[in-house]
């Protein structure tokens, strides 16, 4: 008899063994682990430590519980507990308005399930809302804070960074580019904010040039920009252009706010500048309308900041309707997710540059799909205006050195949510993680 048929029938006794003597010791070691406040923290760190993932004993979901924070925008975090002791922790943003309740809909389903198989738990639930709204949206953004807790726990189940499991890592740092302070050449503060962005070492700086407040405006509902509109427009990329080196990327967001004129004439008006690239002169809902955009300019088009799962990427791709994309990892349907749609990508030659808005929580989670796919090009960062709940945001500091991100290579994401800190930007009358609820 082989040493692994010998072990799988140790193993399928001791489980057996537990069943039949619910008070053995084993028993009794076994349902203090179970406890999601866990009484023996470092008999189960040892459990963990000390066998392999494939001798343990299988690790069942106790109970799944979330909390709130407002950063840039509202972040829906998720822990995933087990009776071993490990919990895992995800994080949703931007479509998690009334994403709690959604998350504890998903709780019945994944109590007592093995957490290691995340495609099979996310395909379960993915399929089982197709009548409650799973092609998109709420139900999607909340399903990817699940999707990325299970990583996380599946990582510190096996002892491995999340990056492995995704694959391996193609790099390891994450390059970011900073979502700028000013864009205004009229603001005068604009040269010490740049300059903060700058002496922090980013390599790539993104602007906002859309304005709904612009006093050229002619009309507060019409989106075709006037000629002092465009003007305004392009002195805010002229002037931001001026200001970094050459060497420091520069990328332009319009929020998919105007038509089809506007983006024409900003895509042709934007070619000087060699920009990274224009983001979303035209919502990204119309794939056509996106595609006439961008075979009108040499200036890379990016969109799909709010587009959900493979679907929503598959007629951009096909009708090949940007030069670059931009899933959101916190919101598309989480990190494997993510990847598939970059590997869908891949095929087109189309990078990807993902939306990121949230906490070092999420941060870290995405830089960890990034170094798994071949065709990254650029992580967002948005929190430069919330500096010292960023820096505080995870027990392990700042994550950012000199604007990459270095992939730790401990299990899991790998960074720890500091609570005290995090807990000051909790939403009022919210749960933080409470059990029950
Ligand atoms: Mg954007």
């Amino acid at each position: 008899m082989s040493g692994s048929v010998l072990r799988r029938r140790r193993e399928s006794h001791r489980i057996h063994t537990t069943m039949r003597h619910p008070h053995s010791r084993r028993a009794f070691l076994g349902g203090a682990l179970a406890l999601p406040g866990l009484q023996f923290p470092s008999l189960a760190q040892a459990v963990q430590a000390k066998t392999t993932p494939y001798n343990r004993p299988k690790l069942k979901i106790t109970d799944v519980r979330t909390a709130q924070v407002r950063g840039h925008g509202l972040q829906l975090h998720v822990r995933i507990y087990t009776d071993q002791g490990i919990f895992g922790h995800g994080e949703g943003t931007d479509a998690v308005v009334g994403g709690a309740p959604i998350v504890r809909s998903f709780r019945n389903f994944l109590m007592g399930q093995d957490p290691l198989n995340v495609d099979r738990l996310f395909e379960r639930i993915r399929t089982a809302g197709i009548f409650a709204g799973a092609q998109a949206g709420q139900y999607v953004a909340a399903l990817t804070a699940v999707e990325t807790a299970l990583w996380d726990l599946a990582g510190k189940a096996t002892g491995l960074p999340v990056y492995q499991l995704l694959g391996g890592k193609m790099r390891d740092r994450i390059r970011l580019y900073c979502d700028s302070q000013t864009e205004d050449p009229k603001d005068p503060e604009a040269p010490k904010k740049m300059g903060q962005v700058r002496d922090m070492g980013f390599t790539a700086v993104k602007i906002d040039v859309d304005d709904g407040r612009d006093p050229n405006r002619w009309d507060a509902m019409n989106w075709t920009a006037s000629n002092a509109e465009i003007d305004t427009m392009v002195s805010k990329i002229r002037f931001v252009r001026e200001f970094f080196p050459k060497r420091v990327d520069l990328a332009v967001d319009m929020h998919g706010r105007y038509d089809m004129t506007t983006g024409k004439r900003m895509a042709k008006e934007s070619e000087p500048f060699h920009l990274l690239y224009l983001e979303e002169p035209v919502p990204a809902e119309n794939v056509k309308a996106m595609r006439d955009i961008r075979e009108s300019t040499s200036t890379p088009i990016c969109c799909g900041e709010n587009l959900f799962l493979r679907h929503g990427f598959r007629e951009v791709l096909e009708e090949r309707a940007a030069d670059i994309i931009m899933p959101d990892l916190q919101k598309c349907g989480g990190l494997m997710e993510g990847r598939k749609i970059a590997d869908m990508a891949h095929t087109y030659y189309v990078p990807v540059a993902p939306h990121c808005v949230v906490s070092p929580i999420g941060t870290m989670a995405s830089a960890h799909m990034c170094a798994a796919i071949p065709n990254f090009l650029i992580l967002e960062w948005h929190w430069i205006q919330r500096l010292e709940l960023w820096k505080n945001f995870v027990q392990e500091g700042e994550i950012i050195e000199k604007g990459f991100v270095a992939l730790p290579e401990r299990p899991g994401i790998g960074v720890t949510m500091n609570e005290d800190a995090a807990r000051k930007a909790k939403v009022p009358n919210t749960p933080w993680f409470e059990a029950g609820l």
